[in-house]
């Protein structure tokens, strides 16, 4: 069947999605990056929680560019399970578009993002289709704890929610993942975000709504390993941090202004000084000190500024957020194109 170029293509920005009708309860998203491993694990105790869930579901694979045998285990599934329907990005687009992607595909009147390596267990689903059937809109899970974490990755998330909050304006909940549950409005609102810059967590508090946060202790990967080395970690909280705050370009006027007025101060104390007194050593100390601490901190103002100039950039491509290489929707009853 030829494939139309316009269904696979993730939107524009300038062509978000329309809202979506839904045709089920709910919709649980799940992306996936090399993760042969731990699949058919997470299938099983998914399909054992959804069964005790009354309505119809989908679950939603996202296949972000897996490389390993990923795709074939999630199209054995497919073939198995009616209720599964398969995303595959067209490569590694990262995790924050494949979640952007199953939110535009999701049919469900409620959303749910959940991890494949079992670190959010799918048995708390029943608690947030409850809280959500109480009226919330956004049910957002909150680690009190995470198992099988080095101390460093506990620390440097600690520190990024605490730095991000104080930074951006809007707040965004401390110790807060992707595992959160989303109205049919709240999937809606998100999907008309335009940027292409997608750090999720700060657009999901960004759209406000009801929002009702429950506790859960963070379990250790069932198996496989993280896909987020210390080094994408960091450009991801630079992504984090200068998406939702503008903060630092200030700051780095603030430190030039501190510097400009104290080197005037300086400059003044040195006149008066060597009016008294003299000058008897040249000041070539002071020169290579004040030349070096100048030009430190523009390049730092440079730096921040281009960050952001940086991100301007690549927003005003209006690339869209991802590429679908192939999508096999889950059939559902009451699909009608089913
Ligand atoms: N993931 C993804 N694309 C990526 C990296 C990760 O879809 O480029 C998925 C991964 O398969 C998993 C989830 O995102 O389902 C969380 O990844 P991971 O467990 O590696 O992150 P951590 O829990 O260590 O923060
Ligand atoms: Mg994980």
């Amino acid at each position: 069947m030829p494939i139309d170029i316009n269904v696979l293509a993730g939107h524009a920005p300038a062509t978000r999605p329309a809202p979506v009708t839904p045709i089920c309860q709910l919709s649980v998203i799940v992306p996936i990056f090399n993760e042969e491993a731990v699949i058919a694990q997470f299938h099983a105790r998914l399909i054992q929680v959804l069964a005790s869930c009354p309505g119809v579901h989908e679950i939603i694979y996202v296949d972000d560019g897996s490389t390993d045998s990923s795709r074939q285990v999630l199209e054995g599934l497919r073939q198995a399970c009616p209720q599964v329907g398969v995303a595959r990005l067209s490569r590694n687009f990262g995790k924050e578009r494949a979640m952007t992607a199953g939110l535009e595909m999701a049919r469900g009147e409620a959303v749910i993002i959940l991890d494949v390596d079992l670190q959010d267990p799918p048995e708390l689903i029943p608690r947030m289709l409850d809280a959500w059937r109480t009226g919330a809109d956004v049910v957002n899970m909150r680690r009190t704890g995470r198992d099988g974490e080095t101390m460093i990755k506990k620390a440097t998330a600690h520190f990024f929610y605490r730095i991000i909050n104080r930074l951006s304006d809007v707040s965004i909940p401390s110790d807060v993942g992707d595992f959160r549950l989303f109205s049919r409005r709240a999937v809606d609102a998100l999907n008309r975000l335009p940027e292409s810059n997608r750090f999720m967590k700060g657009l999901f508090a960004w759209i406000g709504f009801s929002q009702v946060t429950l506790e859960y202790h963070r379990q250790a990967r069932a198996a496989g390993d993280s896909k987020w080395p210390y080094w994408k970690l960091w450009n991801f909280a630079l992504e984090g941090v200068t998406s939702f705050s503008t903060v630092p370009l200030r700051i780095a006027s603030y430190i030039g202004f501190a510097s400009a007025f104290g080197a005037f101060v300086y400059a003044l104390y040195f006149l008066v000084k060597t009016y008294i007194w003299g000058d008897p050593v040249k000041g070539f100390p002071t020169l290579i000190e004040f030349v070096l601490l100048l030009g430190g901190l523009q390049l730092m103002a440079i730096g921040i500024m281009g960050e952001y100039v940086g991100r301007m950039y690549l927003e005003s491509k209006r690339r869209p957020v991802y590429l679908l290489d192939a999508y096999q929707p889950a059939l559902l009853a009451a699909d009608p194109s089913a």
